[in-house]
């Protein structure tokens, strides 16, 4: 898919989807149990249809975007959370250049402040090429 057009400007695309063993880690043990995007995506993978009829398994999960998360590199390479620059009404919009599944886990990440602990709906479109 290519970005198209983009009102935020910060996305994530080098922390990957929070797991159990990452909140843990990041969090406290207690966490373990907590949902998590990973699990949200192995979830629907062993539950929707169209991933078992195409043969598909958690070893073709690409890497993720973290859409709307503001994660800066420091200069020694660290990676850090920063508090969100989106806001109500900002957008990205995709093009497909190919047919596309898209796995979404909307993660109410209640452990990091991130969100100001206040997690809010997302709201997709999606429509037909005018070629197709
Ligand atoms: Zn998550």
């Amino acid at each position: 898919m290519t970005i198209i057009a983009d009102t935020c400007g910060r996305h994530d695309t080098l922390g990957g989807a929070c797991a159990a063993e990452s909140n843990t880690v990041r969090y406290a043990l207690e966490k373990f149990p907590m949902h998590s995007c990973r699990d949200n995506f192995l979830y629907a993978l062993a539950t929707e249809p169209i991933f078992n009829q195409l043969g598909m398994n958690k070893r073709d999960l690409p890497s993720n975007i973290n859409f709307f998360m503001n994660v800066p590199v420091t200069e020694s390479g660290d990676l850090t959370f920063s508090d969100g620059v989106s806001a109500p009404g900002k957008y990205v919009e995709m093009r497909a250049e190919m047919d596309v599944l898209v796995l979404i886990s909307n993660c109410p990440q209640l452990n990091n402040p991130c969100n100001a602990y206040n997690p809010t709906p997302i709201r997709l479109l999606v429509w037909d090429s005018p070629c197709a």
